[in-house]
């Protein structure tokens, strides 16, 4: 396992396949207010590659937004509600097409309520993930090797995780749902940005009577 730091963007002539595993580090769970720190991603083989933004409010990145945006690379997010919220907050770019393996994991694995990441990398590929760094400095100007290993993680497993889902959707007849579901989250993230998150205040969601 490689992990690659780059800083600001991409780097010129990568190739990371067409599904790509992603995953963000902000400052904190609010999209509008914390800022993005990190964007982790993998081709599945590996390796990962780490974006870092250093000062707010500076997000060029030609490269990782054309990756983002383009229709032919498959995004997989782990709860990817948020990240696409946040990318769409901070670069101004719309992520599609995406799948998520919290939705996969929901919509397949109804014989439990544990759809974290850790617990889903744990029972179908067999690591135990290190949540250790998951609420740390993500805006420090050094990340720390834990750090970086922790944000690596995030993207590593989820190529596997993802085939061993879609074998499960396939199985109790679900792939369609899921597809579905899929399609609409780019929505449901720009619905969480214009105000109809349904987690605030005497809120309901936009689909609850
Ligand atoms: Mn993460």
């Amino acid at each position: 396992m490689t992990v690659h730091l780059h800083h600001g963007d991409l780097p010129e002539g990568l190739d990371l396949g067409p599904v790509v595993a992603i995953d963000t580090e902000t400052l904190g769970l609010k999209p509008r207010r914390d800022r993005l720190c990190l964007v982790q991603l993998s081709a599945g083989d590996g390796d990962a590659h780490l974006v870092k933004f250093g000062a707010p409010g500076v997000y060029e990145a030609p490269r990782l937004k054309a990756l983002l945006a383009d229709p032919k690379v498959l995004k997989v997010f782990h709860y990817g509600r948020f990240d696409i919220a946040v990318m769409k907050h901070h670069l101004g770019i719309d992520t599609q097409p995406v799948y998520c393996t919290k939705i996969a994991s929901k919509l397949a694995r109804t014989y439990t309520d544990k759809h974290g990441l850790k617990d889903l990398v744990k029972e179908l590929v067999g690591v135990d993930l290190s949540k250790a760094s998951q609420s740390s400095d993500w805006a420090a100007a050094t990340l720390s090797r834990d750090q970086l290993d922790y944000a690596a993680s995030d993207v590593l497993h989820l190529h596997k995780v993802k085939a061993i889902l879609d074998a499960m959707l396939a199985r109790e007849g679900r792939t369609a749902l899921a597809a579905q579901c899929f399609a609409f989250l780019p929505t449901r993230a720009a619905l969480d940005l214009a105000g109809w998150a349904g987690d605030g205040e005497g809120e309901r969601d936009l689909f609850a009577h």
